[in-house]
């Protein structure tokens, strides 16, 4: 086992240890019951910086590349510490498609599991549907993490 390094918050992760508590527990507990189920996740995102997050919102917008959020520095749970993106793999590679039969069916299995596991996923969400993207709220909303507020860490732990 390696130390942690500790958290900078001026520095993008993709390391489960710089999700909070809460999260963090689950998400490895997803990431786990994914692995049984024959799915090895990639965890590509976890912690996302200001500056990271401001220059994600200019892509397709001031920048060049699709629009890929609707998220500005502030805006994106990433920044505090209970979102994360993860790629199922196949065969050692990621799979990003999301549009072939066999890609959706992965993809909506790999959501589901990880709303057995408490996450909200963006799989579902109306506009900018993201289907790498989970979080834990526990119910609280933007507002209330701009506010200061963090999820507890809840009962029963899945
Ligand atoms: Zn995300």
């Amino acid at each position: 086992m390696t130390t942690p390094a500790p958290f900078n918050p001026d520095q993008s992760s993709r390391s489960l240890d710089a999700l909070i508590l809460p999260a963090k527990i689950r998400a490895l507990n997803f990431i786990n019951a994914a692995k049984e189920a024959g799915i090895e996740l990639l965890v590509t995102c976890t912690y996302r910086c200001p500056a990271d997050q401001s220059k994600l919102y200019a892509q397709g917008r001031s920048a060049h590349g699709p629009v890929v959020t609707d998220a500005r520095a502030g805006d994106s749970l990433h920044q505090y510490r209970v979102a994360f993106d993860v790629v199922p793999m196949r065969n050692g590679k990621p799979v990003w498609g999301t549009l072939a039969k066999q890609d959706a069916d992965l993809w909506n299995q790999v959501g589901a599991l990880g709303e057995k596991y408490s996450f909200e996923w963006a799989g579902r969400w109306k506009s900018f549907r993201e289907m790498p993207h989970f979080q834990y709220t526990a119910g609280l909303k933007l507002v209330d993490f701009k506010a200061g507020k963090l999820p507890e860490m809840g009962e029963p732990l899945p």
